[in-house]
């Protein structure tokens, strides 16, 4: 199938007056960090879009407001994605181009977004990606070790500590990297837990606040994950990749 947001270089020129685009849902991958890190395809969907939905219409107008996009916002988040989906189909059917945001980084990667392409595709309208940064793949790129191996994406582990070390425990003999979304509040708990539940010598590599100001990568064992951190500030977003057992 053809690509109904792909369009000719002329369309993003400095003063040209956006063609509409055609119906459909727009998932737009927006910064991680760097407000830079936005395509020049993602900024003609924000701007010709008939409405935004976004996780944070604050957080979005402050990128908005960067590159001189007026275009009005919709909230959707994790709470009312659901109970949008209706007005999304009507807004569609009705020639509506709508495109989604979330706070950072693709939808539907551990964010919003996911629901709402599953019931769009499903009412057999049309729905399409403006690929952007990822705190995933950006992390997997630093990271090195995942090239000949893939990778497996586990997003957020559950909060409750139970359920944690059995996901832990499961994932002890895979054969590859395991990439992990961590706030900064579980982070060290995070370490302790890997510790005791897969042995001290087990190794990590840890992305901290890609593409901002203290971008920082480590990796080690968690006790010299520990020590790194022991003298550093813990304030952040992070990426954990658990790297398989050596043999
Ligand atoms: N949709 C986003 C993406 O495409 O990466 C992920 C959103 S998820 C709610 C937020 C988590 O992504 C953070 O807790 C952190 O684990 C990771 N993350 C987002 N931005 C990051 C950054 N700049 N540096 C490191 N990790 C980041």
């Amino acid at each position: 199938m053809s690509d109904p947001a792909a369009a000719p270089a002329h369309d993003s020129a400095p003063g040209a007056v956006p063609s509409p685009l055609p119906a459909g849902l727009y998932l737009v991958g927006t910064p991680i960090g760097n407000l830079e890190d936005i395509t020049l395809r993602a900024l003609r969907i924000l701007r010709s879009a008939t409405h935004i939905l976004a996780e944070d219409t604050r957080h979005t107008r402050i990128l908005l407001d960067r590159h001189g996009i007026s275009t009005p916002m919709i909230s959707c988040h994790k709470f009312n994605e659901r109970a949008r989906e209706e007005e999304i189909l009507s807004r569609i059917r009705a020639g509506e181009a709508l495109a989604l945001v979330t706070d950072a980084g693709m939808p539907g990667i551990s964010d919003p977004g996911a629901r709402a392409a599953d019931a769009v595709r499903a009412a057999g309208l049309p729905v399409t990606v403006i690929p952007g940064p990822c705190a995933l793949s950006a992390a997997v790129a630093l990271c090195g070790a995942t090239e000949s191996r893939g990778f497996l994406f586990e997003g957020f582990l559950d909060h409750k500590t139970a359920a944690r070390r059995r996901r832990l425990q499961e994932l002890a003999a895979f054969p590859s990297p395991v990439v992990f979304y961590e706030s900064t509040h579980r982070i060290l708990k995070l370490l302790d837990e890997v510790e005791e539940e897969l042995g001290p010598a087990r190794k990590l590599f840890i992305a901290r606040e890609l593409t901002k100001k203290f971008e920082e990568t480590v990796a080690g064992t968690p006790a010299e994950l520990r020590k790194h951190y022991a003298t550093r500030s813990l304030k952040g977003e992070f990426v954990v990749i658990l790297l398989p057992a050596e043999s």
